[in-house]
């Protein structure tokens, strides 16, 4: 069973390549991001309270994703393995997936690199294409910062463990993707 952690700031291209690699590696993508969107779209209870967080680039609290999570991990197709993108984002998400995975523990955490300005620059663009109410340079700025504040601990804690793949996001979307298969010990 594959065990897999995408990581990386806003606007590095985390959910395309985490499709990419779940196709590859035949394991279920789950994106806390993605969850929380379909939500909102579909008006359940969870969306609406999650909606005023998520448009102010403000992350949800954990009571609210931690149990979210914890539900979607004990769904049948993850027992094969899976890629979660966008959880944990904060220490204490570490140890609430600690706790859910108990023995059962990452197998490698993959970081997507890429420097704030490029990152801005993407985002907006995506705002002219998809329109989603947190891809305001405001906001995008703000979830940069939290990123920074909130989420570099989570790698730091994984480096420490010593299973993070740190790959360069910069370049061609295919670029990327072999890169992020080769640090998989993939053949591409
Ligand atoms: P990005 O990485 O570009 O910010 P995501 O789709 O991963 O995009 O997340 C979008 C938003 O969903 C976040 O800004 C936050 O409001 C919410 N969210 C996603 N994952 C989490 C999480 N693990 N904890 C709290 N909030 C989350």
């Amino acid at each position: 069973m594959t065990k897999l952690l995408i990581i990386g700031p806003p606007g590095s291209g985390k959910g395309t390549q985490a499709a990419r690699i779940s196709e590859r590696l035949n394991v279920v993508a789950i994106s806390t991001g993605d969850i929380f969107r379909a939500n909102v779209k579909e008006q359940t209870e969870l969306g609406l309270e999650a909606k005023k967080y998520i448009d102010a680039g403000n992350f949800v609290p954990d009571s609210v994703t931690n149990n979210m999570v914890r539900d979607r991990l004990a769904q049948a197709d993850a027992a094969e393995g899976f890629l979660l993108d966008g959880y944990p984002r904060t220490s204490a998400q570490v140890d609430e997936l600690d706790s859910i995975l108990g023995d059962e523990a990452l197998d490698a955490v993959l970081q997507l690199t890429a420097d704030d300005e490029e990152l801005i620059a993407r985002l907006l663009k995506r705002a002219q294409i998809e329109g989603r109410a947190d891809d305001t340079e405001d906001v995008i700025r703000h979830r940069l910062a939290l990123y920074h504040e909130q989420t570099q601990v989570v790698v730091d804690r994984y480096l420490d463990r010593g299973i993070v793949r740190q790959v360069d996001g910069l370049g061609d979307i295919d670029d990327v993707t072999a890169r992020v298969l080769n640090a998989l010990g993939q053949n591409v």
